[in-house]
């Protein structure tokens, strides 16, 4: 364990970066074309908020249980557009943008964070679980839940400590994966799934 702290922010957290040695690159290089495109559109007076936050988000999220029966959960956000400076979306807060427990499994979501925030929906993911309901029941009872409180649409990948996942999602699309027994399960919209064989590196 490197620090006995949950979670760092603003300089702190780029000072201990740095003392980890995580190599830095210059802030400018981390604007993309594609991102100043966005931004723009989205600041012309007939701009449709929601059509600007489509496109490549980029948002990556993974679960997983190792053969000795450790889960972990990972999520990188793709972010959103247009929010106030000093803003924190759900990702880094945790019980929201991800949660993992040994005992129960692991959730990451994806969608609004704000709508995300208010419900802790990765927690809530879990605590169905933890009332007996699988990865799959308890996803769509939490992103319904989220619907009906906080008019919020996203999406979650889950495992249990069986092994046991789920992609499921509210939202129009979220495209995922998951990998087992040799095997590639993947989809992008509800109602797909499609496999094949996938070699596994040990
Ligand atoms: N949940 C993220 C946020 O609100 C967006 C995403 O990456 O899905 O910042």
């Amino acid at each position: 364990m490197q620090t006995k702290h949950l979670c760092l922010t603003a300089e702190g957290a780029s000072k201990f970066a740095r003392s980890m040695g995580v190599p830095e690159v210059p802030e400018e290089s981390l604007i993309t074309d594609y991102a100043k495109m966005r931004w723009k559109k989205n600041l012309e007076p007939d701009a449709n908020p929601v059509e600007c936050q489509m496109g490549k988000m980029g948002t990556v999220g993974a679960v997983a249980v190792d053969m000795d029966g450790n889960i972990a959960c990972a999520t990188s956000t793709g972010g959103m557009i247009n929010k106030m400076e000093g803003r924190v979306g759900d990702t880094p807060c945790v019980g929201c943008g991800g949660y993992a427990d040994n005992k129960i499994g692991a959730v990451s979501p994806t969608g609004h964070g704000e709508a995300i925030m208010k419900v802790t929906l990765s927690r809530l993911v879990l605590f169905h679980m933890e009332q007996g309901k699988t990865p799959e029941e308890a996803s769509d009872l939490a992103l319904a839940y989220m619907k009906e409180r906080v008019d919020g649409l996203g999406g979650v990948v889950v495992v249990d400590h069986n092994g046991t996942w789920a992609a499921r999602f509210s939202s129009l699309q979220m495209s995922w994966a998951a990998a087992q027994q040799g095997k590639l399960h993947f989809g992008l919209f509800h109602g797909d799934h499609f496999t094949e064989p996938v070699e596994e590196h040990t």
